[in-house]
């Protein structure tokens, strides 16, 4: 019996590679540009697509698969790829929803207290020999207690609330309609108003260019001198430049962040300010939550050939 062939573009895990190949005859590509060199009869036979990364993703490559009906995305993120390029041309978008926002949620979180509480710095105090020679390292601040502002009450928005509301945290929020959300949760309808009431401004929201800059200069400078940024959802949705300057002046107490406009190739200005708690976009990354959104990929795949309702549809 010949296997559906499936293309994957990405660098998945044994396990997703092993998978894919169980059920496919697998065609395994590092980036869009390589399928321009897979064989014509095998391009115009393609009919799905499995997506992993942040390059775009769009009308050219979908030229090249004349067959294409599903593109799905490994991630809850589909900024890279353009759902209205692959809409006009009837091709199906999935994505990875859910399965990823306990661990998006926790690293927040953890980001947070270790930055308020000089995790890094305290570690490498010790590491260093510093404890038994000068003492106690300078004191931390107190993160439980303090105002959390969710910038997009969205899926991972609300799981990091939920977080930090046990921390005796007051929360809250912004987003483009006030949320049915537990007492005491306070909406604010201007960003701005929110980051004039926070000492942390979490970023939760989508990518893309409908938030391009969402936290602007205006947001960054209605935040107080006290105020922690912490990014969670795309460099994109943070004027990066406006950041910057307020940290690097001292405008800000500091940022917690894991992703960046320029990711991996990071602004250099980042790696020189003391005030910061940098990760290497890994939200998502944890062995159990990596092997449930490849799984959730695979679903959609099966059910888009089997012709079955998509589980998890963008467009
Ligand atoms: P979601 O449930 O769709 O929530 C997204 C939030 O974005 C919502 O609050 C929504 O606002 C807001 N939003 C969407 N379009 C907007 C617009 N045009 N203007 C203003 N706000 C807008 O998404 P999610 O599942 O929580 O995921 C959020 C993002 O996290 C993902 O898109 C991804 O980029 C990022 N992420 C990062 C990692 C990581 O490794 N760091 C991992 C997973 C996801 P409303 O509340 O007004 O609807």
């Amino acid at each position: 019996m010949t296997r559906t062939p499936l293309i994957a573009i990405g660098s998945y895990r044994d396990w997703d590679i092993a998978a894919m190949r169980d059920s496919h005859d697998l065609h395994l590509l590092g980036a869009p540009e390589a399928i321009a060199g897979l064989a014509p009869d095998l391009r115009a036979a393609v009919r799905a697509l499995a997506y992993q990364g942040h390059r775009p993703l769009g009308a050219a490559t979908f030229e090249q698969l004349p067959a294409l009906g599903l593109v799905a995305n490994y991630g809850v993120g589909y900024d890279a790829i353009d759902v209205a390029a692959a809409t006009r041309r009837g091709i199906r978008v999935t994505n990875t929803p859910d399965v990823l926002n306990d661990d998006v949620a926790d690293l927040a979180v953890g980001m947070m207290l270790a930055f308020s509480r000089n995790m890094m710095a305290n570690a490498d105090w010790l590491a260093k020999g510093r404890w038994a020679e000068r003492g106690d390292p300078p004191l931390a601040r107190k993160m439980s207690g303090a105002r959390a502002g969710i910038m997009g009450l969205g899926r991972i928005g609300r799981e990091i609330a939920n977080r930090l509301a046990a921390f005796k945290m007051q929360i809250h929020y912004h987003s483009r309609a006030a949320k049915d959300t537990p007492e005491g949760w306070v909406w604010h309808r201007d960003p701005a108003g929110l980051a004039a009431h926070c000492d942390y401004l979490i970023v939760a929201l989508v990518g893309g260019k409908a938030t391009e800059g969402y936290v602007s200069a205006r947001v960054i400078d209605a935040l107080g001198p006290d105020a922690v940024i912490v990014n969670i959802s795309r460099g994109s949705t943070i004027d990066e430049g406006a950041m910057l300057e307020a940290l690097e002046a001292g405008r800000i107490r500091g940022a917690a962040l894991d992703v960046f406009r320029s990711e991996p190739a990071l602004d250099p200005r980042f790696l020189k300010l003391g005030n910061v708690f940098l990760q290497p976009h890994q939200g998502s990354a944890t062995i159990e939550t990596r092997k449930g959104m490849g799984q959730l990929q695979r679903d959609n795949i099966a059910a888009f050939l089997g012709g079955r309702p998509l589980l998890t549809p963008v467009n």
